[in-house]
């Protein structure tokens, strides 16, 4: 048996805590919050999305994608579901997304902590642990009242994401002097800061789109869904899945643009636009092209992209040469966006960087720098994509540091 010391009870923490215990190891979880799994309750608006079906590795993003295949395996996903069995998480499946059958994501906190506490986890709430060092054959851990000794520490401290939520970061400095080394920590699921004087006329509009990220002109990923338009820029899932390839581009002094497609289901170039016009025009005689689109979307949105386009609200689709009519056109189908910056980490869902997966273990999570440190969670340099797949690693990295490296299949 061995003492374990679980630095932060967040997703990742709680899971480790669980299985160290039923692995018959002495365990005490130290979280600086009054209670444990606070981000869990914010996670999937209230109602957390624990898991996905569709496990393809393409979801996940690290420094280091190769490796990521070595955690995210069929057999550690089936473990992490039956899991979630093993403490009577019934799951409601929508589309793939797994939530608890309650639709609330305090059914997930509740249901850890309890098999924490009954389990014998000692749960020490309101302890920041200040630092950890290595002695004898093992670690002691400090807080400001406490020096606790351990066998084994797995630090569970998160990144500097919703910080609000007791993840700040604190724990990169401390890893790095213990001989990790760090891939800097950018916001990843986070909203897009753009320039431009028209954001205020479009603020608040929601529209279904296609989104393409360009970097230095060149296409690097494409995602469609609802976007939400807004004063700062843009937001919305479809904008999420991008930022952190977004963070890491500007923070390369890359040149980061988004185009945007507003109709994608009537029109997928200039050329589909100008015909749908030319059609519609006929249909609705008399109107001008402010009221040939307005049924199409949000007038707030028409009317922007036609002021943008330089062309008067009053104008008929007839009266604009062929010129104004592709200007016009790009505008609504190839609508390009220039970014300048993500939102913080405050807004952000999490953090792409943090120690490199080339110093864990992949099968145990066992730092290959220092022996018995375990890394669970949104410390290493791995985030995934909205839908489930964050949760899904701080859940499955917990698993595995749980059982200390022993086989345990
Ligand atoms: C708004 C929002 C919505 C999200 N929705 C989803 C979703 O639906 N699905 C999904 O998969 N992911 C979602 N995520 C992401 C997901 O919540 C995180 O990736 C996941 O919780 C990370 O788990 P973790 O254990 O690594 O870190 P955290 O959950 O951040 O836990 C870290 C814990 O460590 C504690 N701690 C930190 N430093 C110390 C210290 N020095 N001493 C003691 N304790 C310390 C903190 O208080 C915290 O409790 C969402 C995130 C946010 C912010």
């Amino acid at each position: 048996m061995s003492k374990v010391v679980v630095i932060g009870g967040g997703a990742s923490g709680l899971v480790s805590a669980i299985i160290a215990c039923r692995n018959k190891h002495e365990v005490i979880l130290l979280e600086r919050n009054s209670i444990c799994g606070k981000k869990i309750l914010v996670t999937g608006n209230g109602r957390c999305n624990y898991f996905n079906t569709d496990q393809d590795v393409k979801h996940y993003h690290s420094m280091n994608e190769e490796i990521i295949n070595q955690v995210i395996t069929n057999k550690n996903l089936e473990k992490v579901l039956s899991f979630f069995e093993s403490i009577g998480i019934i799951p409601k499946i929508k589309d793939g997304y797994y939530y608890p059958f309650s639709n609330q994501a305090v059914s997930i906190q509740n249901a850890l902590i309890k098999e924490a506490k009954l389990l014998g986890v000692n749960i020490q709430n309101n302890m920041y642990v200040e630092d950890v060092w290595p002695c004898h054959n093992g670690y002691e851990v400090k807080t400001s009242e406490y020096i606790y000794e351990a066998d084994c520490v797995i630090v569970a401290t998160g990144s500097y994401a919703a910080s609000k939520t007791g993840s700040d970061g604190n724990f990169y400095s401390l890893l790095e002097r213990m001989g990790h080394s760090i891939i800097k920590p950018l916001p990843a699921l986070v909203q897009l800061n753009a320039k431009g004087n028209f954001l205020k006329d479009w603020s608040g509009v929601r529209a279904d789109v296609e989104i393409k990220l360009l970097e230095d002109n060149t296409t690097i990923r494409e995602e469609s869904g609802e976007i939400l338009l807004t004063n700062y820029g843009i937001s919305g899932i479809c904008v999420m899945q991008l930022s952190g390839m977004v963070a890491r581009g500007l923070d390369l002094e890359k040149r980061e643009e988004v185009v945007i497609n507003f109709i994608p289901s009537l029109a997928k170039s200039r050329v589909e636009f100008i015909h749908l016009m030319d059609e519609r025009s006929k249909l609705l005689r008399g109107r001008n092209v402010s009221e040939l689109l307005d049924s199409i979307l949000n007038y707030k949105l028409v009317n922007t992209l036609i002021k943008n386009a330089g062309i008067a609200i009053s104008k008929k689709w007839e009266q604009l040469s062929e010129r104004d009519r592709s200007v016009l056109a790009s505008q609504f189908v190839e609508f390009r966006l220039n970014i300048i910056s993500t939102n913080s980490f405050s807004n952000a869902q999490v953090a792409s960087g943090g120690i490199p997966l080339t110093e864990i273990n992949p099968l145990t999570m066992e730092s290959k720098i220092r022996k018995n440190l375990y890394l669970v969670g949104e410390v290493l340099d791995i985030y995934g994509d909205c839908g489930g797949y964050n949760l899904t690693f701080a859940w499955l990295s917990g698993l595995l540091a749980g059982t200390l490296g022993e086989k345990n299949d």
